[in-house]
Formats: structure tokens, sequence, C-alpha cells
């Protein structure tokens, strides 16, 4: 069975740090062969440059520059082609990462991910929105009365709305430049504009750990390590705090997920993934969260070395292991 290929979209408005996220991505994920799609339509074809000037960035052959539109506009002409063109590489990209133009609307690239052509060879790892926050502070968002000059008949504030509704994952950007009460209150107003589960986090430069803004590179042939005696073993990654969960198999994953989601906003966790084992079935259940997506699929058959349901946990620094595992090794 063929693995699927994860997918990132980073949305945002222009200035808000999307470029400098993408290469902190590629240098950080040294790696992983990370493929690009670049939406940078408009006079300047700015962006392109910045990422391949990056010390680590991926061979030319995998930036895709889309320079003569906005995406969202150009779903069937050039997003789909562009990415059945990457998955058809040989070898495959490991990841792909779509940076869109400050002014398009998420959804339709969403939506186009799900498509028969498409969802069989992609999972969405996550759809992640950078926001300036100095400009969030500044009330621009919301005083953006002007409409949307690509999409004329949405203005630019539902476009923000867009941006943060869609996204599993909001990067408040800039927060060198905001205090810490600015923080806190901005992450409220944030929290009023996301889906339960979305998670908000303040950075510089969008200095993220790669495991948070990435999933794992871990591939079923190459499975995490393992400290058999120190199952609960940690990171701490400055601010972040991961282990891993171990339980017996699961009898009814639909349940199981209803929980899962039921953690992952009562914990605040950021992202959750691992490989269970279903009652009766042969192939293991691959399950990855990010903040309130969460995917579950049956995607291989199970490793003889593989006894029950491993999931590897991030979240704050802080996490209240013992009520998760509470929560998680529960019968179901
Ligand atoms: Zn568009």
């Amino acid at each position: 069975m063929r693995q699927k290929t994860p997918i990132t979209i980073v949305t945002g408005f222009l200035g808000s740090g999307k470029t400098t996220l993408i290469r902190h991505i590629l240098s950080a994920a040294q790696d992983r062969r990370i493929a690009l799609i670049i939406n940078e339509f408009g006079a300047l074809g700015i962006d392109g440059a910045l990422v391949q000037s990056a010390p680590d960035a991926p061979a030319q052959s995998d930036i895709v520059e889309l320079a003569n539109g906005c995406l969202c506009c150009a779903v069937d002409e050039d997003f789909v082609p562009s990415l059945q063109a990457l998955l058809a590489r040989d070898p495959a990209p490991e990841h792909i990462v779509v940076e869109t133009s400050g002014l398009a609307l998420p959804k339709p690239l969403i939506r186009a991910l799900g498509w028969p052509d498409l969802a069989p060879r992609l999972t969405i790892d996550g759809v992640i929105a950078v926001v300036d926050g100095p400009a969030l502070r500044d009330g621009r968002f919301d005083t953006a009365s002007g409409s949307n000059p690509e999409h004329p008949d949405s203005s630019l504030a539902s476009l923000f709305d867009d941006q943060t509704g869609s996204a599993d994952l909001i990067i408040l950007n800039k927060a060198d430049l905001l205090s810490e009460g600015d923080q806190a209150r901005l992450t409220d107003d944030l929290r009023n504009r996301c889906r339960a589960g979305t998670q908000i986090l303040a950075a510089t430069q969008s200095a993220l750990p790669i495991e948070v803004l990435l999933g794992q590179s871990h591939t079923p042939s190459e499975p995490e390590p393992h400290h058999p005696h120190d199952h609960h073993h940690h990171h701490d990654h400055g601010g972040f705090d991961s282990f891993t969960l171990t339980r017996a198999e699961i009898t009814d994953p639909a349940l199981f997920q209803e929980r899962l989601a039921r953690v992952i906003v009562a914990h605040d966790l950021l992202r959750v993934k691992g490989f269970a084992r279903v009652t009766g079935k042969p192939m293991r259940l691959t399950i990855q969260a990010v903040g309130p997506r969460i995917e579950a699929r049956y995607d291989a058959p199970i490793r003889p070395d593989q006894h029950g349901t491993e999931l590897v946990i991030i979240g704050r620094a802080g996490l209240d292991r013992d009520a998760i595992v509470t929560a998680l090794e529960a019968t179901c």
C-alpha cells in the first residue's frame, strides 16, 4: 500500500512572516526531502527568491512557483496539477509545504485535497496560519474595511477570519514586539476566531520546534526509537513537552477518537501521532492529530513487534500526563 505524503498549508497576510517560517522549516527539517509550492503572484516574486537563497533550500526542481494568479482561484489549473507533478517524482517528496499568497482563501485549497485524484495520496499534516501580532494588536485586521483585491466579493477582515478559522495551528508572530499582557489578550482574541482545539502559539520569527510545526518524519519502516523500560520518557523542547503513551489494543476506534478529541481540547495538545492495534484488524490504524484535526486510517499490516498502541503526544511544558494517560488508556 502506498504511503500518503503529508502536506502542510501555510496561510497569512503579507508581512506576517510566512517566508521566514518556511525558511525555518527547511533548515530544521534537513532530514526530510521537502517540496514547496509557493504562490507569490504579483509584481515582486520575492518570496520564491528568498526561499531559494536559504542555505538549506530544496533543489530547484522541488520548488514550484505559481506566479500567475491566486492559487485558490486556480485550483484546477495550477494547484492540483502541481501537486500531481510533485507526487509523480521519483523519489517522491517526503513532505509538501504550500505557501499561499497573503490574499488566498484557504478553504478551496483544503477542499481540493479531498478530491478523488489527490485524497488517496495525500494527508493533511496541518494548516498553519501566521498572524502578525502587532498588526492584530493595532486592530488592522478588523478595520481592514477594503475588499480583498483578488476576491472582490469578500473583505480583508473576513479573509483573516477564514485563515484563523481554517487553521489547526496559529502562530502569533513577532511576539518580541508584544507585551505579555498583549500576548494573553491577543491569544484570547484569536481563540474566538478559531475552532476548539486549535493551538495558538506566540513566537518570534516563527522559531518553534520542528516537531510542533510538522508531524514527525518517522515512517512505519523506521519506528520511533523505543525505550522499553521508560515508555513515558520525555523530551523538553524549551516550552514543550512530549511523551509516548502505550495502551492495549482498541476495540472501538470511533469512541477512542472521540475521547482523543476531548483530551486534545482539555489539555491543549499540539500533536498526537502513532499507531493503534484494533481488535480483529490485520492492519494497524495510523492516527495523527494536530489541534482539532484528527486523521485515522488503516495503512499498513501490523508488524510482528507491535503489540499494542503507541502514541507520541506533544503539548506545552507541564502536561498533566497522569490525566492524559488515564483518559486514553481507559478501555474502549
Ligand atoms: Zn483566490
